[in-house]
C-alpha cells in the first residue's frame, strides 16, 4: 500500500495556468483506500476546482481494488474509455502516488501531469481507517535477525545494532510518545525465544541497492533487480 494524503487545492490550482483545462485521475486502490483519490474523492475534486473557477474536461478513477499504476489498464481508460474527454484536456490532475503520477504521463504519451497528493510512504493497512509503516524498501531485508520487525523503519535513527542507551522506559529518546523499535525488537525476540540473535553483528548495509531509480524485470525463470549495486538475476528454478 503506498499511502497518500491530498495537497491542499489552493497548491493545486497553483499548479494550473490561467484557462488550462485539466483532467481529474483518481486510483481505485490505494488513493481509495486512503480516502485521497478514490473515485468519489475524484469527482468531488473536479467540483471543488469548478467552484474555483478551473475548468474541468472531466475525471475518471480506476475500478475499485484497481492500481494506477498499471499502464495497460491507465492506457484504456484515459485514451479509449474517456477519450473524448481526455482529447480536451491540457493536463492532468492525479490523485494517487507517485507511480500512478508517471503512468499517466505513460499513458498519455508525455501528458502534462500535476500532482494531487503528497505520497508519504508504503506502508500496512492495519484496519480500513489506519495504515503504518513497517518497511522502508532499503532493497535488503535483515529481519530475519530481528524478529519480523524492521530497525530500519521502526528505530528512529534507523539503527542496525541497537538499542542506542536512549531510550527510556521502552520510549524512544527522539519522540518519547513513540515505542523505541529496539526495545519492540528485544521483546518479540525474547518471545521467540531468540534472543542470542541480539548478540550478532550487523554489518553496515549495501545502501547501492537502495539507490534510485531501481527497476524489477520479470523473466520466466525469475526476475532481474536493478541498481546503483549493478544487476542482480534471481532464479525461481534453483
Ligand atoms: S530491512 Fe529493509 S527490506 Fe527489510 S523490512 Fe526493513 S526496510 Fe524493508
Ligand atoms: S531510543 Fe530506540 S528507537 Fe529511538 S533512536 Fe534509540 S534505539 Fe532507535
Amino acid at each position: 500500500m503506498h499511502a497518500t494524503i491530498q495537497k491542499p487545492i489552493d497548491e493545486i490550482t497553483g499548479y494550473l495556468r490561467p484557462g488550462e483545462k485539466v483532467f481529474v485521475v483518481g486510483c481505485g486502490n490505494c488513493a481509495a483506500k486512503c480516502h485521497s483519490g478514490g473515485a468519489p474523492e475524484t469527482e468531488e475534486m473536479a467540483e471543488r476546482l469548478k467552484k474555483k473557477g478551473v475548468e474541468v474536461a472531466g475525471w475518471a478513477c480506476t475500478d475499485s481494488g484497481v492500481s494506477l499504476c498499471k499502464l495497460a489498464i491507465v492506457k484504456k481508460m484515459l485514451n479509449e474509455t474517456y477519450q473524448t474527454e481526455t482529447e480536451k484536456a491540457d493536463s492532468f490532475l492525479i490523485l494517487a502516488c507517485g507511480q500512478g503520477i508517471h503512468t499517466v504521463m505513460d499513458a498519455t504519451e508525455g501528458g502534462m501531469v500535476h500532482p494531487g497528493c503528497d505520497t508519504i510512504f508504503g506502508g500496512e493497512t492495519v484496519t480500513d481507517d489506519f495504515i503504518t509503516e513497517y518497511c522502508s524498501l532499503c532493497g535488503e531485508c535483515i529481519v530475519e535477525y530481528t524478529g519480523g520487525l524492521c530497525p530500519v523503519t521502526l528505530c528512529a535513527k534507523s539503527l542496525l545494532n541497537g538499542p542506542c542507551g536512549g531510550a527510556k522506559d521502552g520510549k524512544c529518546e527522539v519522540d518519547r510518545t513513540r515505542d523505541c523499535g529496539w526495545q519492540l525488537i528485544y521483546d518479540r525476540l525474547k518471545e521467540l525465544g531468540r534472543l542470542e540473535e541480539m548478540d550478532k553483528y550487523q554489518t553496515p548495509k549495501n545502501n547501492s541497492r537502495w539507490s534510485r531509480p531501481r527497476s524489477l524485470t520479470m523473466v520466466e525463470s525469475g526476475a532481474t533487480f536493478k541498481s546503483l549495486a549493478g544487476e542482480l538475476s534471481i532464479s525461481r528454478k534453483d
